[in-house]
């Protein structure tokens, strides 16, 4: 049996956990697998270089950044095949240019072109562990150390797995598996036994970082089989699967929020053709992602505030270019809200059932809550409201679906 293992930045967030890692990967070889290891570097680490780089440049360069990040988990990498050494067990550690993962140059979320894997297989073949560092890859073009995104060692994982042909990708992390709801905010949340991956592909996109949206994408379309496990003790996890007859009878799977996200609201554009469409165009040639949009008109009908929401990290950016258009269009002006989180619910119940969302906007109105946008698909409903509600909200939701583990 062929194994990838992945392990987060709490799982080899000290020595004493490395040791730990260590021993369960030698146990696993020692049953007969071959395992390679994707590692994270250590927890706080990755935060830790952004901010040095902060400290020493205003807006630091993305192609620095990418060679700066990627050393947090070449250290895991090559301690956890130091660890390994040390118990016994014949380990090599590689960067992500070793293991020829070949990337586009979109430095800090760089796509995986292709991936040779070459040194890796023939490490296995020999019986061999072989560590591999998480996140990062090299560009096709110039080739230049890129990154996979925020929490994209998941993505490293699945995307061995599904190179080499594994027979199953094991995530582990600091909780059990994939929950109802975050169970560092409900400590009511039931662990899932299984969930799709249409499924856990919105709980991650909503904000759910218990995967990384993309290594789900991955997963979902090579069929890699994936289970997110404690690296803390032995309990069985959460198998991330195909969708079953089963799961529709499920009306929701889990609440998820996400509190990146700002508001931004253009005031008083003129109600004519044209000005959605120039806005949102010089918005994505910005390269700003928009996900949620509502348009009012006033009363007398003339004119229209325009609100959308996108990430908080682009604010400011996407201020500038509202601005800039308000003043040419002769709008009132431009609003921006940062303190806004987005509340979603996800279950592929919903397809079949109706009533879910009004449940959804009864429940928060119960608790005072005031809903500024609402978005839906065929498997989720999100509402944007004020941040400081987001616990309170994602609390009731969870109860109001009766998702909490039987008492
Ligand atoms: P790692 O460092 O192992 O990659 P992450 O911090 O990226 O771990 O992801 C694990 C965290 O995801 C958990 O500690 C938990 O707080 C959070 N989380 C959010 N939503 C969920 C959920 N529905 N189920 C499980 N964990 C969740
Ligand atoms: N270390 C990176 C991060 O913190 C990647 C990962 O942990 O998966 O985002
Ligand atoms: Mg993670």
């Amino acid at each position: 049996m062929l194994i990838v293992q992945k392990y987060g930045g709490t799982s080899v967030g000290s020595l004493e956990r490395i040791k730990a890692v260590a021993d369960r990967v030698a146990k696993c070889v020692r049953s007969g697998s071959r395992v390679a290891v994707v590692v994270s570097a250590m927890s706080g680490e990755t935060d830790r270089l952004i901010r040095l780089a902060a400290e020493i440049a205003k807006r630091p360069d993305e192609r620095e950044m990418d060679l700066l990040l990627s050393s947090g988990e070449r250290v895991s990498a090559a301690l956890t095949a130091l660890a390994l050494q040390e118990t016994g067990i014949k380990a090599m550690s590689f960067t992500g240019r070793q293991c020829g993962i070949i990337t586009d140059k979109a430095h800090t979320r760089a796509k995986i072109e292709k991936i040779t894997a070459e040194r890796l297989r023939k490490t296995l073949e020999r019986g061999e562990v072989a560590v591999v560092a998480g996140f990062q890859g090299i560009s096709s073009e110039d080739e230049d150390v890129t990154t996979l995104g925020r929490g994209g060692s998941d993505l490293t994982a699945v995307a061995l797995a599904a190179a080499l042909k594994a027979d199953l990708c094991e995530i582990y992390t600091d909780v059990e598996g994939v929950y109802t709801a975050d169970p560092n905010i409900v400590p009511e949340a039931r662990k899932l036994e299984k969930i799709s991956y249409e499924e856990m592909l919105e709980l991650a996109s909503l904000g759910a970082k218990v995967l990384q949206t993309r290594s789900v994408e991955f997963a979902k379309k090579y069929d890699v089989p994936l289970v997110v496990k404690s690296s803390f003790n032995d309990m069985p996890g959460t198998y991330i699967v195909k969708e079953d007859a089963e799961m529709e009878k499920v009306l929701v799977s889990g609440v998820t929020y996400d509190k990146n996200q700002s508001k931004l609201t253009l005031l008083g554009v003129p109600d004519r053709p044209g000005i959605a469409s120039r806005l949102f165009s010089e918005i994505a040639g910005a390269g700003l992602v928009v996900d949620m949009i509502v348009q009012n008109i006033s009363a007398d009908g003339k004119s229209a505030d325009i609100s959308f929401t996108i990430p908080r990290t682009d604010s400011r950016r996407g201020v500038e270019i509202t601005r800039e258009l308000a003043d040419g269009l002769g709008a009132r002006g431009v609003d921006v809200k940062e303190e806004i989180s987005k509340v979603s619910i996800v279950g592929v119940g919903m397809r079949t059932h109706s009533g879910v969302a009004s449940k959804m906007f009864e429940t928060l109105a119960n608790h005072g809550i005031n809903i500024m946008m609402i978005s839906t698909s065929e498997i989720k409903v999100s509402c944007v409201i004020d941040s400081k509600y987001t616990e309170l909200a994602v609390r009731a939701l969870h109860e109001a679906f009766g998702l909490e583990k039987a008492a």
